[in-house]
């Protein structure tokens, strides 16, 4: 994925942005500047607000690179190449290439990113401390966001189907079980076209029962994760027909 701003290169790997992160970006800061932070603190005025939820959310494009990252150096000590990691309006992704050698190094990239974003959401509900609504502040309600978000983007990512971090695992698990890499991956990519097809009618619900703009953004979300695991899946039917040799490879991308 082409990167409009170049953050840095941590570890060889280059880290950046597309410039569709600003929809993430935009359609955080208004959920939490308008309705989120004044229902959970209440007392401040409408440029804190809106100044704190840009602060917050630019924080969790900062936790989104964790996860990425722990992916990223999971895929590293399997010896794969880590291509870039890109943040963008559907989240993060690591672009790698190569074959983790075994299932369980596939398990173990694909658990890495869920991990680092548990992790974080473990220390920002240690910083935050036991909740007190009563008293809550910006600071502590904004943390209080982005610890869930965390668990959010944990869970979210461990649904089982390909490209997410839960089809990943899946395929490993069958892969182990099976012993046939090839067709533990198909079912995984299976599992994720059935999965964003599902999500997409859920985001079609919800866009006509509430009217909001999540709905309509669901409804991408998974219309973009059905197409992505359908084209892993017409990919591996070709490399299976002999057709393309390369089409095997791990051009994976994984949120
Ligand atoms: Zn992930």
């Amino acid at each position: 994925m082409r990167q409009s701003i170049r953050l840095g290169r941590p570890h060889g790997i280059p880290v950046g942005l597309h410039w569709s992160v600003l929809v993430i970006m935009l359609l955080l800061t208004q959920g939490l500047a308008v309705s989120l932070l004044p229902a959970m603190t209440g007392g401040y005025a409408p440029a804190g607000y809106w100044l704190a939820s840009a602060g917050f959310a630019a924080l969790l494009l900062v936790a989104l690179l964790l996860h990425e990252y722990a992916h990223a150096r999971a895929a590293q000590h399997y010896g794969l190449r880590v291509r870039s990691i890109t943040l963008w309006m559907f989240g993060g992704v690591a672009e790698l290439d190569g074959e983790p050698p075994h299932p369980r190094a596939e398990l173990l990239i694909a658990l890495a990113g869920p991990a680092a974003s548990l992790a974080t959401a473990g220390v920002l509900l240690l910083a935050v401390g036991p909740a007190d609504s009563l008293r809550a502040g910006l600071l502590e309600a904004g943390l209080g966001w982005l610890a869930v978000m965390n668990i959010v983007l944990a869970v979210f990512n461990m649904l089982p189907g390909a490209p997410l971090d839960g089809g990943r695992a899946l395929g490993a698990v069958i892969w182990w079980a099976r012993g046939d890499r090839a067709a533990a991956r198909r079912a995984a990519a299976v599992a994720g076209v059935v999965l964003g097809l599902v999500m997409a009618l859920g985001g079609l619900f919800l866009s006509v029962a509430t009217r909001s703009i999540a709905g309509l953004w669901l409804i991408l979300l998974g219309w973009f994760l059905a197409a992505v695991a359908h084209d892993e899946e017409a990919r591996l039917d070709r490399a299976r027909r002999g057709e393309d040799v390369r089409a095997g490879a791990d051009r994976g991308r994984r949120p």
